[in-house]
């Protein structure tokens, strides 16, 4: 964006996220919703809608957007009810969604983020649930476009912001928020590439100072984080070029194309639907108990944002350290795991940070495949802690580890990598170095003290690697220092 424009207007987002519950059954019926599966394997009478079938709520589903809500500061309704979202699509046999309309379970949260140089608080008007549709594939038929029901009844909820988001940059904090929130709880796995987290993006512009919020577009068919951030960006440009040059904004729905990476319109307002929401009649009202809800709390995990804190404030890390060890709750698992086994907090967050995550980049795993057991690592970093194993050592031992389910110091010893700091093993080979070297000697005490390394190095060879170098260096610079 020109830094003009940048400096004249401002552009304000709001986002409706969905994100796919990982209930182990649909919606309302008593089949697996599991990802997947081969097309339309995953189906009963209700998904497709037949006569003389009744929904039945499936009771984690409440519960799931119970703890989002709360993890999200939300107040959560004593009593809502269902809708149907009427509209004609292949992929939806019923004819209607089941989803919340006026009353949502969720209302009146936050969610904070935090960005490079400032933090803020973004607004949550509103979690509600729906069942998602099925999906038609155009892609694999020349003549004709396939539909898989798999994912009709699936599980979703969707979170929308307050327009409160100002840039493309926000937005995408935004969301990697959610996430990040999704996962710690444990209700969704949060990957946009295979559709279960989604999010549309309402983007609209207005010239700096003014109050009123401008004409909005909604964009879709964003399907990773990258291209969120991208899709509002080139979208803030449009609306600011268009209005620039004369021209006004109108209500549209625009798709993101990630491979020409711009928009272009899918349909204008008087194309929208009207849904012809009204209450399901199927379906009896969502009671909350406070009995439910104090369960629910109990159950909660602890959240990013504290478990943080607690990094910082209890284990001593650097704000950095402790943010990166707290990005998926998988990977702070892990670390604290490897803390039971050995509680040097900063030693294990090195080793961490370092060698793991360079494995896990390499190989563009995620920490669930990560071979090495949190005891290994643990009796590993121990090993190297105790001064029995140097660095490089380490690393070695670290490389083979992967993939081996041995004990770290037997593969040490196997490897032959334990560091003697035995001075009965030490000594006779210094003073075999010393006496072979009369000539270094007399000169190193005639004042050239960089010969040092020289004999440091003599006595790792005669050892094999084996002698602990600090041990070494203290050992030699005593024994040359006092000997005349
Ligand atoms: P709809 O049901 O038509 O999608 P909503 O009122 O539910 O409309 O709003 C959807 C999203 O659009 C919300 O996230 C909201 O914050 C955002 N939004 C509303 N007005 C604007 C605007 N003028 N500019 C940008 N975003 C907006
Ligand atoms: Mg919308």
């Amino acid at each position: 964006m020109s830094t003009i424009s940048n400096e004249k207007y401002e552009a304000v987002i709001g986002l409706e996220v969905h994100a796919q519950l990982l209930t182990k059954s649909k919606a309302f019926a008593p089949v697996s919703s599991e990802y997947g599966a081969a097309p339309n394997t995953q189906v009963t009478p209700l998904c497709l809608g037949h006569p003389g079938t009744l929904p039945v709520l499936n009771e984690n589903l409440v519960r799931y957007i119970i703890k989002m809500g709360l993890a999200t500061e939300c107040s959560i309704a004593e009593k809502s009810i269902f809708a149907r979202k009427n509209y004609f699509y292949p992929d939806l046999p019923k004819g209607y969604q089941i989803s919340q309309y006026e009353t949502p379970i969720c209302f009146g949260g936050q969610i904070k983020i935090e960005l490079d140089d400032y933090e803020k608080t973004i607004g949550i008007t509103r979690i509600h649930m729906e069942e998602d549709a099925g999906k038609s594939i155009h892609d694999q038929d020349p003549y004709h476009s396939l539909i898989d029901l798999n994912r009709a009844g699936t599980p979703l909820i969707e979170i929308v912001s307050e327009p409160d988001l100002r840039t493309a940059r926000e937005a995408y904090h935004y969301l990697t928020k959610i996430k990040q929130i999704v996962q710690y709880l444990g209700i969704c796995d949060g990957n946009m590439e295979e559709g279960s987290l989604r999010c549309d993006a309402n983007v609209s512009i207005r010239p700096r100072g003014q109050k009123k919020f401008g004409t909005r577009t909604e964009l879709k068919n964003m399907n990773s984080f990258r291209n969120v951030e991208r899709a509002i960006s080139f979208e803030i440009e449009r609306q600011i070029e268009l209005v620039e040059s004369g021209g006004e904004v109108v209500q549209l729905t625009l798709l993101w194309d990630p491979n020409k990476l711009e928009t272009r319109q899918m349909r204008s307002k008087e194309e929208a639907h009207d849904y012809r929401y009204f209450p399901e009649p199927d379906l009896p009202p969502i009671i909350v108990s406070q009995e439910l809800l104090d369960d629910i709390r109990a159950e909660l995990p602890e959240l990013p944002s504290i478990r943080y804190q607690r990094f910082v404030d209890q284990l001593g890390l650097s704000e950095e350290d402790a943010y990166i060890l707290t990005e998926t709750k998988a990977l702070a698992d892990y670390y604290e795991s490897v803390l039971n086994v050995q509680d040097n907090a900063k030693a294990v967050a090195n080793v961490v940070l370092t060698e793991v995550l360079r494995v896990l980049n390499d190989r563009s795993i995620s920490i669930h495949s990560f071979t090495i057991t949190p005891e290994q690592l643990g009796a590993l970093i121990t090993l190297k802690l105790d001064d029995k194993i140097n660095s490089s050592a380490m690393q070695k031992i670290f490389n083979q580890l992967i993939g081996s389910d041995k004990d770290p110091l037997a593969l040490a010893e196997e490897m032959n990598l334990i560091q003697v700091s035995d001075t009965g093993f030490i000594d006779p080979i210094i003073n075999e170095v010393i006496e072979s070297n009369p000539d270094e000697v007399s000169r190193y005490r005639e004042g050239k003290k960089a010969l040092i390394g020289f004999f440091i190095g003599e006595v790792m060879k005669r050892s094999k690697g084996k002698a602990n170098p600090k041990l070494v260096r203290e050992r030699i610079v005593s024994e040359l220092e006092s000997g005349s």
